[in-house]
């Protein structure tokens, strides 16, 4: 990508494309190894070939989203991920980061966009999914509980300053890991997901 934003971010960045996929292998294994959640069939590789947006050029060959069929059931099952944002097109390492500006407010929203790439439009779906939908999700209700950000403050904002790490990178991946129910139907409400803190994350 051209643009300033992506080509300084860590999205060009190969060792952390490779360790985001590693963290999404881990979580397919558990997701595989405890069956079908409806019927207890064993799962089966259906994954599927993504494009993902805002990732370097040289890295956007060759990247598959897991994902299992049931033997019996037949039903799919999409393990939780920290390369995607559920089917968005952008990376969640984008979407976490442009989300964050701009829900931030210090920056025009076309100013982001001319920089990202990313289309005002899209820029004002997320930030009304973080501001409206997010907040009503029932994994947020459950986190919400257990971590008790102060009133008033936005989640994704709360979040990138609550997680540990001396650089944003590592705040950013923390998130991306703790953002993990969000993104698939594998551990949804069960507390499968591992936890961001204990994740260690590079630092490089
Ligand atoms: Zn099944």
């Amino acid at each position: 990508m051209s643009h300033t934003l992506c080509r300084s971010s860590m999205l060009s960045d190969p060792r952390v494309w490779s360790f985001l996929t590693q963290v999404d292998a881990a979580e397919a294994e558990t997701c595989r190894k405890a069956g079908c959640p409806r019927c207890g069939g064993v799962l089966h590789s259906a994954r599927y070939p993504r494009k993902p947006y805002g990732l370097a050029v040289a890295l956007r060959g060759d990247v598959w989203r897991f994902s299992f069929c049931c033997a019996a059931c037949r039903g799919r099952e999409t393990p939780p991920s920290v390369r995607f944002f559920g089917r968005r097109f952008y990376v969640g390492a984008l979407f976490l980061l442009v989300s964050a500006l701009a829900l931030g407010g210090g920056v025009r929203l076309q100013t982001i966009a001319r920089r990202s790439g990313i289309p005002v439009r899209t820029l004002k779906r997320w930030r009304r999914w973080w501001q409206e939908t997010f907040p009503t999700t029932p994994e947020w209700r459950v986190k919400r509980g257990a971590l008790a950000p102060p009133p008033g403050e936005a989640p994704l904002r709360w979040l990138l300053r609550t997680m540990r790490g001396h650089t944003l990178r590592a705040r950013l991946l923390r998130s991306l890991v703790w953002l993990m129910p969000w993104t698939g139907s594998c551990a949804l409400g069960d507390g499968r997901t591992m936890s961001a803190e204990s994740v260690s994350v590079m630092t490089a």
